[in-house]
């Protein structure tokens, strides 16, 4: 069975003998290929590569980085379709759903083909007398992402392409459950003509994780995953002396107003928290609605689209939901369930028993709805990264706002509501990083900056957009004098340069 080795200095490595573990398609439950654990050894290589090429690549200027993405941005196109084929195969999720990965990851190396304009620096005249100043950002070095299994597309290209274009090179270390996206863009980005060892990909676990992390030449870590690892790699880094930035779990919340058109917070709904299984770190899986009867009416309305959703293999066009990843994790989903009933919650629809289809041996499971859940029950207080969505019913927006604010996570929250003053209040008031009004998951472009608060996000900067460049580079300011006689004698003061 074909073994998935690493991408190293432009080229596909040997495949180890050993050292590997298999890739499973989760709508199958079969063996597909195996993928390579790097070693300290592999990891080394790849360093090394990086860092031979990274003198050559952050002398080329801007403009030929550009360049560079600009054809990869093409190719990216023109294989789309393979790649989201890739991502479904390994992760489960329809293909349509896989599409709009791509689509995301694509926009965001779209937003770098401008990088020559956003380098541009600061510069002030006349900081003192024949004293000029000026601002500019520099690459670091070798930087490194390590990705989960749930975006093998998009959440890469959060990083790299950013990376890339600012002057760095670059090494990735994606799921081990899904790496073949990444090897794929690997050969595009080459196909586009970036200089080997600019883009190298490990694959592996803790162990490659932990070597690049401990790598000297390494200057800069980039995580998404879940939160207990997000945590330990910002610890880990933070003391090996790194920049580092690690996005974590998430529970988000959809607060619906007594306001709100039930019927378009229904729909949004039913994307929000069963697309992609439930399987997205932006996925709505609370809904807080204010006053009781809007929670009967979304219930009833949530009820009547579930019956109409169609779990499936992702590769097959009706499917609504792919199957979640692993046997474990349909086990842990699964167990929501029922730790939800015994709670206190109300099963409304059990998805352990609520489709029917040829699934046979895939890790399949329905759409869940939950009611009368509360604050303190784990269905709510825990990330289930499943397609369960709970009800939590509150009398006031106050009250709302109040239950999003203590949860651990706030990666996203939203608001559905016809009043400008309750989105204001909201809006103002809620502990996230990214909030919606009538917008089911506030997944900002790639111009803006992707990140949550409080234990969503581990570091200072948020991915992407205008911070992603931050992250990727480091100021040097400097002040220059040409002075048209001969300077003053020496003087041993703090410099005021006026
Ligand atoms: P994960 O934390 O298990 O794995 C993420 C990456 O870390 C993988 O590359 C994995 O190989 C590596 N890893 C796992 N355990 C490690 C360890 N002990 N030491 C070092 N490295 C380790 O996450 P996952 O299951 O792949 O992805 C799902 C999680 O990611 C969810 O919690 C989800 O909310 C989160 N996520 C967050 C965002 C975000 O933007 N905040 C986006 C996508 C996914």
């Amino acid at each position: 069975m074909k073994i998935l080795s690493h991408y190293i200095h432009g080229g596909l490595t040997a495949a180890p003998s050993d050292n590997a573990q298999p890739i499973v398609d989760p709508a199958t439950g079969k063996q597909t290929a195996s993928v390579a654990l790097a070693t300290l050894n592999d990891v080394d290589a790849a360093v090394a590569s990086a860092k031979a090429a990274f003198p050559g690549w952050s002398e080329t200027t801007p403009i030929r980085r550009a360049r560079v993405m600009f054809r990869f941005r093409d190719l990216l196109e023109k294989h789309q379709e393979e790649i989201a084929a890739l991502i479904t195969s390994e992760h489960g999720k329809v293909h349509s759903d896989a599409l709009g990965e791509v689509t995301r990851g694509l926009e965001v190396v779209e937003y770098v083909t401008g990088i020559p304009n956003l380098l541009t620096g600061r510069a002030s005249e006349d900081v003192g007398t024949g004293v000029d100043s000026y601002g500019l950002r520099y690459p670091l070095g070798v930087c490194a992402g390590i990705t989960p299994f749930n975006f093998p597309a998009m959440v890469p290209m959060w990083m790299f392409p950013i990376a890339i274009a600012c002057g760095n090179t670059f090494i990735l270390k994606p799921s081990e459950k899904t790496p073949s996206a990444a090897l794929f863009l690997a050969e595009l980005l080459s196909e586009a003509g970036l200089p080997e060892g600019v883009f190298n990909v490990v694959n592996g676990n803790k162990v490659a994780v932990d070597a690049l992390i401990d790598h000297s030449d390494v200057k800069a870590i980039s995580f998404v995953g879940s939160t207990p690892v997000a945590e330990y790699i910002y610890a880990r880094s933070s003391a090996a002396g790194k920049r580092v930035q690690a996005l974590g779990g998430a529970k988000n919340h959809m607060v619906v107003m007594p306001d709100a058109d039930i019927y378009e917070a229904a729909d949004a709904l039913m994307g929000a928290a069963y697309g992609s299984a439930g399987e997205r770190c932006m996925a709505i899986s609370v809904a807080v609605t204010v006053g009781d009867e809007v929670a009967d009416r979304l219930r009833a309305a949530l009820q009547k689209r579930i019956a109409d959703l169609k779990v499936g293999p992702g590769n097959v066009a009706s499917s609504d939901m792919g199957p979640l990843i692993s046997a474990a994790h349909l086990e842990k989903v699964s167990s929501y369930v029922g730790i939800g009933s015994n709670e206190g919650a109300s099963v409304i629809v059990d998805g352990r028993s609520a489709f029917s289809s040829d699934t046979s041996g895939g890790y399949f499971i329905g759409p869940s709805l939950l009611d009368n859940v509360s604050a303190q029950m784990r269905v709510h207080s825990e990330e289930i990264f499943g397609p369960v969505l709970s009800i939590v019913r509150s009398d006031t927006l106050e009250d709302a706002i109040d239950l999003v604010n203590a949860h651990e996570f706030g990666n996203g929250a939203v608001i559905y509501t016809g009043s400008g003053e309750a989105a204001r209040q909201f809006t103002r008031q809620i502990s996230a990083g990214m909030v919606g009004v009538n917008v089911p998951i506030p997944v900002p472009v790639a111009y803006h900056s992707f990140g949550g608060w409080k234990r969503s996000l581990f570091g200072d900067h948020h991915m992407h957009g205008p911070e992603g460049i931050r992250f990727f580079t480091r100021l040097k300011t400097i002040s220059t004098r040409w002075p048209k006689s001969k300077p003053q004698s020496n003087q041993f003061s703090m410099p005021t340069l006026d």
